[in-house]
């Protein structure tokens, strides 16, 4: 028998990572009246900033735009270490009070939507405990992240038991792994790859980065000298705008071209990468990927530490693949052999939809991959939940931010109109939807058929473009005939799994 929660809050939001705790300063800002809580798996808060502790470990977007649109940041480095954006994330926290409204070491299991009371169940397990908690929720925010905390993506090589060093993901970086002196073979070409190469290099013998095919990396300087001599002449608040503003135009007008103009795009990329590299250096082989600019996720090198090192002979890369790991290395399948003490599998994440939470609607449980995103924050047929995405092709948190924004709006909206319950509904035919994630790296697609779709038409199509998000989320009707609110309870409109998509429409690519 259903049992109501002793406890109840207007909002639950979980995980208490960059936008989950940028959620509860929106709500704190904007629906002051409204009671909230933070439910957080892990024992600290932070996300990925407080997880992620192998050497170097940094932003790849400026913080200008990975940071809150309501707080400055004030770091002169615009990419930044680990520790100073997990600094800037506490002291937002304790800023807004938001500290006080995480519940640590609570990872929710199950939301259930119940039409008739109008309300979530949400069922946690206490990761210290083992205890069940239940609570009761008028909306929930699902700000989790994207990919598995339990472990990253490492394929199964072979041989990999006879090698005789440590061999670590960089998920799980032990604090006490000594590389000084020692060779370091890390496997992978992505942003973490990119980053690390260089960390370890001057502490290490040599460092080789084993990558199967190449990625795109351009540098960019770690210091914004525009932003740095704004925040001299002009308050926080208003230089950090217009660093924002710049560098959104900037990285908007960058991916547009890329997408249009690819060949223009790959040749800029590739002149800006041969004018670092050693006389000699085989450009097309190590740094020319198969694929167009912003198929998958371009790596970024602040100040050209990478090339740095390679000039340096600190480091090198090798393109080929591993045959097998022996005692003391790797056997490529050329043939040739990479001596190594310590090697990493900078290999990447495992993905994770809406942090594994099972959810359902009056008892029926929701079938991820049936489902559209609703100006990708909400998902069809699914009353009164929002998930807070960030771009792929941008900072993170700039649409976090907007997802929250337009939360808060919905929340006062239904407030003042009296409403309890607000869902969008796909009604009519079949769409031709489209994975959610549009990126082709092997992570995402390792996994993105366990998330739900977007569709080809707004507002169920996913922008991944800032302004014209700003346009839709922040300025536009929240009644648009999409979105249908009630004051009564209903269960016309949240629909039950899989009858929002119809099947054809989600098995269309
Ligand atoms: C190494 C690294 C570097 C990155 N650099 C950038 C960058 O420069 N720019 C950029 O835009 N993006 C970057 N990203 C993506 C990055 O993850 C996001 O920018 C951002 O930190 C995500 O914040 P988040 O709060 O949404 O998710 P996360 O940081 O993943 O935090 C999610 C939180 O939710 C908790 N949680 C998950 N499931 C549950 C559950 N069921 N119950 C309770 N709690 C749960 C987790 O424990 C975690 O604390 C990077 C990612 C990595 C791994």
């Amino acid at each position: 028998m259903r049992t109501t929660p002793a406890e109840h809050v207007d909002v639950l939001i979980v995980g208490a990572g960059l936008s989950g705790i940028g959620a509860g300063c929106h709500l704190h800002r904007r629906c002051p009246d409204r009671t909230y809580a933070i439910l957080e798996a892990r024992d600290s808060i932070g996300g990925t900033w407080d997880l992620f502790r192998y050497p170097g470990v940094r932003s790849d977007s400026d913080m200008h735009t990975l940071g809150y649109s309501f707080r400055p940041w004030r770091h002169p480095k615009a990419i930044a270490d680990g520790a100073a954006i997990l600094d800037y994330v506490r002291e937002t926290a304790d800023q807004y009070g938001v500290d006080q409204r995480i519940r640590l070491n609570h990872r929710v299991l199950s939301a259930d939507w119940c039409s008739a009371e109008m309300r979530w169940t949400v069922t946690a397990e206490r990761t210290d405990t083992q205890d069940t908690v239940k609570l009761s929720a008028g909306f929930l925010l699902v700000c989790s992240g994207y990919y598995r905390y339990d472990g990253g993506y490492a394929p199964d090589f072979p041989g990999s038991d006879r090698f005789a060093g440590p061999i670590v993901h960089p998920q799980h970086w032990p604090e006490d792994l000594d590389y000084a002196g020692k060779r370091v073979v890390v496997i992978g070409s992505g942003a973490t790859a990119v980053t690390l190469v260089p960390s370890m290099a001057s502490a290490a013998a040599h460092v080789t980065m084993l990558q199967r095919s190449p990625s795109y990396v351009i540098t960019l300087p770690e210091e914004d000298a525009v932003a740095n001599a704004l925040r001299r002449v002009l308050p926080p608040m208003a230089a950090y705008q217009t660093t924002r503003w710049k560098n959104v135009v900037l990285m908007t007008l960058s991916y547009q071209l890329s997408r249009r103009w690819p060949r223009l795009a790959k040749a800029i990329i590739r002149k800006g990468v041969a004018l670092q590299l050693p006389d000699g250096f085989d450009v097309d082989t190590h740094f020319k990927p198969s694929y167009n600019p912003w198929d998958q996720r371009l790596c970024i090198c602040p100040d050209g530490d990478l090339f740095r090192a390679l000039r340096r002979g600190e480091a090198s890369i090798v393109t080929d693949q591993v045959q097998t790991f022996t005692e003391q290395g790797i056997l490529l399948r050329s043939g040739a052999e990479l001596e190594a003490d310590v090697i990493i599998t900078a290999t990447g994440l495992n993905l994770l939809a809406l942090g594994g939470i099972e959810i359902a609607v009056d008892g029926q449980q929701l079938d991820l991959p049936s489902r559209l995103t609703y100006k990708g924050l909400m998902l069809s047929g699914v009353p009164n939940a929002a998930i807070s995405i960030g771009y792929t092709n941008a900072s993170w948190t700039l649409k976090c931010d907007l997802t929250c924004e337009y939360v808060c709006r919905l929340l006062n909206h239904m407030r003042e109109h009296g409403y309890r319950q607000a869902v969008a509904v796909h009604e009519g035919k079949s769409v031709v939807s489209k994975p959610l994630i549009d990126l082709a790296s092997g992570y995402v697609q390792r996994s993105v058929d366990k998330f739900p779709r977007q569709g080809p038409k707004k507002p169920w199509r996913l922008r991944q473009n800032y302004p014209l998000d700003v346009m839709a989320l922040r300025l536009g009707e929240l009644e648009d005939g999409v979105m249908r609110f009630s004051r009564e309870a209903s269960a016309r409109d949240a629909a039950p799994a899989g009858a929002a998509v119809p099947a054809a429409a989600a098995a269309a690519g």
